[in-house]
């Protein structure tokens, strides 16, 4: 079964390592029946300002009753609706308006770890942000060329040009970038499959980065007036008593929620993250990490939040966006048949 949520607070646009630009992902927004979500490109927030009008200009419409105005698209007609919590599954046009919330995903290194912090709620045009972002660009571009070189090494055509040429302008160029190039070459068999060949630690084109330190960029996102998420904690190749270290640190520096759900998670993955929202007294914050379509992730898709932790939308930062207290996450269960596994999974 899948289920699909109206709120999703990580995915990516050609800004950083996404396939689509931010008006296209705020129009899938819509087709997938979102009411909030927030933008996190690796290292920048580029994308913001262009999905903040988009969504501006779809709200208007669907407020005045256009004929254009978008529509929810999501459930095929392959598929079966099994229940659809908070809400009915038809809802007035006034129900599918969608809130955007600024957002960012840092690269930390955390003791070697590559660590990932989304900032929900910043200001793009704070100083310090700006800064952060400029001292990260730089770093990130003299990374990805030097992938592109040993890439070129190995026989690709051009790989550092032709990933700025199908991002956005003054994108992030992020492994992700490079990984879809490789399989788009027909060199490995999916993304996964390009980074197990060529980009992951001890393979021929890795290139190992030492971004800033987890203090600083909390520090940061909090003078932006963010907040700070831990993101999908469990996709880090650490032990539990790792993870602690890492979630004690993160909220001593000022960190205030933990993703505590991801797509493509396992049940008991998120029942220990719960756990975490408990013991360290974190706010609990849910997002895709869509990048792509068709790679088993999509917006809004598998996640949820139990009934016993924190949203992170309770915090006043997201007030400011008309979320708060009252905002409720509604899931609508689908099940569909064998022929659209890929939607499914
Ligand atoms: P970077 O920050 O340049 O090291 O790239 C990290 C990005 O690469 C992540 O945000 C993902 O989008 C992508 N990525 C990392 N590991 C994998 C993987 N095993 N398969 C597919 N994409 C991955
Ligand atoms: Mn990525
Ligand atoms: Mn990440
Ligand atoms: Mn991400």
């Amino acid at each position: 079964m899948t289920i699909v949520s109206n709120i999703d607070f990580h995915c990516h646009t050609n800004a950083s390592d996404g396939g689509l630009s931010p008006s296209e992902l705020i129009d899938r927004a819509y087709g997938r029946g979102l009411n909030a979500i927030a933008i996190t490109d690796h290292d920048l927030t580029a994308g913001v300002a262009d999905a903040v009008q988009r969504a501006a200009l779809l709200n208007a419409k669907l407020l005045n009753g256009d004929a254009d105005a978008p529509v929810e698209t999501y459930i095929k007609e392959n598929a079966e609706v099994n229940g659809v919590d908070n809400g009915e599954l038809h809802r007035a046009p006034s129900e599918r308006t969608l809130i955007v919330i600024p957002g960012v995903e840092f690269s930390t290194t955390w003791y070697d770890e590559q660590i990932h912090i989304v900032g929900l709620g910043i200001d793009p045009n704070n100083d310090s942000l700006k800064e952060l972002e400029a001292k990260l660009k730089f770093a990130r571009t003299q990374r990805a060329v030097a992938i592109g070189e040993k890439l070129k090494r190995l026989g690709f055509d051009r790989p550092y040009e032709r990933c700025c040429e199908q991002a956005r302008e003054g994108a992030s160029i992020t492994r992700g970038n490079y990984a879809r190039l490789i399989f788009q070459d027909g060199k490995a068999k999916s993304v996964d499959d390009a980074f197990h060949k060529f980009l992951r630690r001890g393979q021929d084109a890795y290139v190992k980065s030492v971004w800033g330190p987890i203090e600083e960029t909390v520090e940061v996102i909090k003078a932006a007036g963010g907040i700070a998420v831990l993101a999908h904690p469990r996709r880090y190749k650490i032990s539990n008593m790792r993870l602690r270290k890492l979630v004690y640190e993160f909220k001593k520096a000022g960190g205030e929620a933990i993703e505590v759900s991801s797509s493509q998670q396992r049940q008991l993955d998120r029942d220990y993250l719960v756990q975490l929202c408990h013991k360290y007294e974190m706010l609990a914050s849910l997002g895709s990490d869509f990048h792509n379509e068709g790679f088993h992730r999509d917006l809004g898709q598998n996640i949820d939040l139990p009934s016993d932790v924190t949203p992170v939308w309770h915090s006043p930062i997201l007030e400011r966006y008309g979320m708060g207290a009252n905002f409720k996450q509604r899931l609508v269960h689908i099940t569909y048949k064998k022929e659209d596994a890929t939607s499914a999974s």
